[in-house]
């Protein structure tokens, strides 16, 4: 029997300042050199794009492999160059040592305006880099509260998917990022479990199990009972990845 992979996915925003990224940084690798997670188990840091560099050598100096602890960029433009002031390319964050990007996250849906057709465009683009896309999707509260939360992430999955998208897909309801409040397991199942339903029309196979995350107030005291969810496969969690121990303990948790 062949073990499904599992991943943690550590979210800093726009948080973590210089030094105190590097710290945080290296005491995740540190902590997982000292107590190696199984092998199944893939933790990826996400830290602002002005860190990436920073973390990276931080990384290389503790010498985990990429497979064990990976670095992640938070956005990209759809693009490989070009007149864009202020922005990265996908292509630009791999050469900084990151081979995934978070997308479609809902902070940047709310405050950048970002469609389901832009991500798609930078999925694509993000692929094409060799960037493995981590795309969110999640219903606001009034329309979960309305009954259509299927409707959403049908349309969110069809609309900032590709034709045959190869990635990861985080399941983040808009009502549970950072504010403390979680799904209930058996709201959680039926939302992963819809979701899986619907992957096969961007993956084009029936055969491929994509990841699919949860995230929304991850905690390491709900850790354990999130990843004890069946269709669960990891996390993507904002606020206690700002802390070395915490974020570990969800590691552990997570194994
Ligand atoms: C997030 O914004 O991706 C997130 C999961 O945040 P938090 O864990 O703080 O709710």
């Amino acid at each position: 029997m062949t073990t499904v992979p599992k991943f943690v996915i550590g979210n800093w925003k726009m948080q973590a300042r210089h030094e105190y990224g590097l710290e945080l940084a290296r005491g995740v690798a540190q902590g997982l050199r000292d107590n190696p997670p199984p092998s199944h188990l893939h933790t990826i840091l996400c830290p602002p794009f002005t860190q990436l560099a920073g973390v990276h050598s931080e990384l290389d100096e503790i010498g985990l492999p990429n497979e064990q602890l990976a670095l992640g960029a938070q956005d990209c433009y759809p693009a490989a160059s070009g007149p864009f002031t202020g922005d990265i390319s996908p292509q630009m964050i791999k050469a900084l040592g990151a081979s995934y990007v978070i997308l479609g996250h809902s902070e940047r849906r709310q405050n950048h305006g970002e469609t389901d057709a832009v991500i798609r465009q930078k999925v694509k683009a993000a692929t094409a880099a060799g960037v493995t896309p981590i795309v969110c999707i999640g219903e606001h509260l009034a329309e979960r509260n309305e009954g259509r939360a299927a409707s959403v992430l049908a349309s969110q999955i069809e609309g900032s998917l590709t034709r045959g998208f190869r990635g990861i897909v985080a399941y983040e309801p808009v009502w549970a990022i950072g504010s403390g409040i979680t799904p209930s397991h058996e709201e959680l199942q039926r939302k992963l479990t819809l979701i899986r339903a619907l992957l096969p029309m961007r993956l084009m196979t029936d055969d491929i199990r994509v990841p699919v995350l949860y995230g929304g107030s991850v905690t390491s005291v709900q850790a354990p009972s999130i990843m004890s969810i069946e269709a669960v496969d990891g996390v993507l969690v904002g606020s206690a990845s700002l802390e070395a121990q915490s974020f570990l303990d969800i590691i552990t948790a997570a194994a």
